[in-house]
Formats: C-alpha cells, sequence, structure tokens
C-alpha cells in the first residue's frame, strides 16, 4: 500500500513539474484536470476506499490507455475489492508482465483455491485470509458473529461501508501483522480486522472482542484516517462493553498527547489500561451531551476535513481538554 500512495505522489508531482512548462489553455485545463484526478486517486488510495479509487484510476486511464503504472493500480484495486477472477482477466490481458503483476496474479490465484478447498462462500462484508491451517467450523462460526455484529453496526449508527472490510483470520500463537506486539493486545484492527480463531471457544471472549474491532473498523470507513485514538478506542469500548463501569485505575491522569498516539505502542500495561480507561470514559462525557449514535457519527465524518477540537466545538459545544478535565 505504501508503494502505491509513494508512486501516486510522484505522479502528482511529475505533473505540477509539465504544468510549468505547458501552455495554451485548453491544454492546461486538461493538465489541471488530470492534476485533480491524481489527488482524488491518491487519497482514496491512502482511505482504502476501493470505489473511489477505481473510478479515478479508470478515468485517468481513459486519457492514458497504456500506462502500466495505472495499470498496476488497476489490478491491485481489483485485488482489494477481492474481484479475484476479473482481476487476474484483467492482468492477463495487460500487454506487459513484471515482478509485481506475477506475485499479484500468484497470489489471487491461490485464494481461489484456498476458498474453494475449505468450501467457504464469499462473506457478505468480508474479504477474509487465513493465516494458518485453521478449522473450518471455527472459521463458520466467526463469520456469522461477525455479520451478526456488522448488521448491529449498520443501524445503530445508519451507517453503511462502501467496502468489504479486510478480515484476517489466525491462531493465535501465529504472527498477527506488523511487528512484535504487546501481550494485552488479542484482536488488532490496523486496517484489516484480525481475530485469533481460537478464541471460537471463549463466547464471553469473542462477543466483546468482535465489537471492539469491528467498531475501529466503522470508524475508519466514517472518518478514514482522521480521528484521535482516544475517541477510536473511547467508542469501541463504549460499544463492545467490556470494561463499562471499571474503577478508574491507579496513577496519574495521561495528557492529550499521550491519548491521541496509538496506543499499541504502549509496552507497559498500566500505562496502557489507564489511556484505555480515560478514553471511554471521554466519550461518555461526548454521548451524555447528545447520546445519538448517528449524531456520532456525523461528527467521525466531519473529522476527515477539520480539526478535531473544531468538530467537538460543532457537534458538541466541548474540547479534547475539557472533556479530559471533567474525567479527570
Ligand atoms: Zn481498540
Amino acid at each position: 500500500m505504501k508503494n502505491l500512495i509513494v508512486i501516486f505522489l510522484a505522479m502528482v508531482a511529475a505533473l505540477i513539474l509539465v504544468r510549468s512548462v505547458v501552455s495554451g489553455k485548453a491544454e492546461m485545463e486538461r493538465f489541471q484536470k488530470r492534476e485533480t484526478l491524481v489527488a482524488e486517486a491518491t487519497e482514496c488510495l491512502e482511505s482504502g476506499e476501493w470505489n473511489c479509487a477505481e473510478k479515478a484510476v479508470r478515468e485517468l486511464l481513459c486519457d492514458a490507455p497504456h500506462d502500466t503504472n495505472l495499470q498496476m493500480h488497476l489490478a491491485i484495486i481489483l485485488y482489494e475489492q477481492e474481484r479475484y477472477e476479473e482481476c487476474r482477466k484483467y492482468i492477463a490481458s495487460l500487454g506487459f508482465k513484471n515482478h509485481d503483476l506475477e506475485m499479484l496474479d500468484t497470489k489471487v490465484a491461490s485464494l481461489i483455491r484456498e476458498m474453494a478447498e475449505l468450501g467457504i462462500e464469499r462473506s457478505m462484508h468480508f474479504r477474509v485470509e487465513f493465516e494458518g491451517d485453521l478449522p473450518k467450523r471455527d472459521i463458520m462460526e466467526a463469520l456469522a458473529v461477525l455479520e451478526v455484529a456488522y448488521d448491529s453496526l449498520c443501524r445503530l449508527f445508519d451507517f453503511h461501508p462502501e467496502n468489504k472490510m479486510h478480515l484476517v483470520l489466525y491462531e493465535s500463537a501465529q504472527y498477527q501483522g506488523v511487528g512484535p506486539r504487546p501481550e494485552w493486545v488479542g484482536a488488532v484492527y490496523d486496517g484489516k480486522l484480525r481475530i485469533p480463531v481460537n478464541v471460537m471457544q471463549y463466547r464471553e471472549i469473542y462477543r466483546p472482542m468482535f465489537f471492539h474491532e469491528l467498531t475501529h473498523a466503522f470508524v475508519r470507513a466514517m472518518a478514514w484516517n482522521k480521528v484521535p485514538l482516544w475517541i477510536n478506542e473511547g467508542i469501541a469500548q463504549v460499544i463492545d462493553a467490556s470494561r463499562t463501569g471499571m474503577p478508574r485505575p491507579e496513577g496519574g491522569v495521561p495528557d492529550l498527547g499521550a491519548l491521541t498516539e496509538p496506543f499499541v505502542n504502549e509496552n507497559n500495561t498500566s500505562n496502557a489500561v489507564r489511556l484505555y480507561w480515560y478514553s471511554q470514559r471521554m466519550v461518555e462525557q461526548i454521548l451524555r451531551r447528545d447520546a445519538n449514535f448517528v449524531h456520532f457519527r456525523e461528527f467521525l465524518q466531519s473529522l476527515r476535513h477539520g480539526e478535531a477540537d473544531e468538530s467537538l466545538q460543532k457537534f458538541y459545544g466541548v474540547t479534547a481538554a475539557q472533556l479530559l478535565d471533567e474525567v479527570r
């Protein structure tokens, strides 16, 4: 993903360079239109909004049908949308081959095979990857529970994510994504929902866990990447309800900076517990002002385009510092 974005940013820079040597009004307009499309594509790719990315890249391709960079992006977008057969056909139709395309084609082929072997129907709202040799019963049960949780969140926020959610099911002793993670992290949302299927034996654990991680996925679909961590963790805990009403943890009040940074970097368990506790309390304070989750969703969507405090003022008449003050 990172590479994609770098390539797009490089394209933007190249366009700006070209622009400075372009003369003539019609040509200028053409370049401006292209620049706008590249900026749009970059933003959609960065946010994992594949439908809008596809639209922008296809439009760019109309203008430059043989641009291999754009073709490569379109193949990746099809893969990300789980349109595997279409993706393979598209790759086969291209007049060139390179290492990245071949890797992608191999990956897509193995995903198609894996789903067929496991006899798993494509899930309604999740695109699923497996890590390890997982029992089919656990996979099916995890998917069924996730679909139910998905529906409840759609209703709660009156919001239907445009893209499928990327789900990785793994055995908990295994690799859980990028880098080592502190032991208190069971499931993770890092753009993909990473769920250990071993938990399927423990209903009291997996229900709140799925609701929690799924809330993060919804928050991302609503606010893209623009949400402070305390809001993200706060609302996920309000919804999973597993820590509601816990007594205030020992130790001092964390500062706003620590509440805004990603918590997974926190290796000290008691610090992490404090950050989670204050996040939940601050979000509860917001919801005390207005308990409507549709209003909360509109607030989250406003974060895409502005500063958090500005949105907090507009939707709830309060700032983050005031909320922290109220719960200290
Ligand atoms: Zn979380």
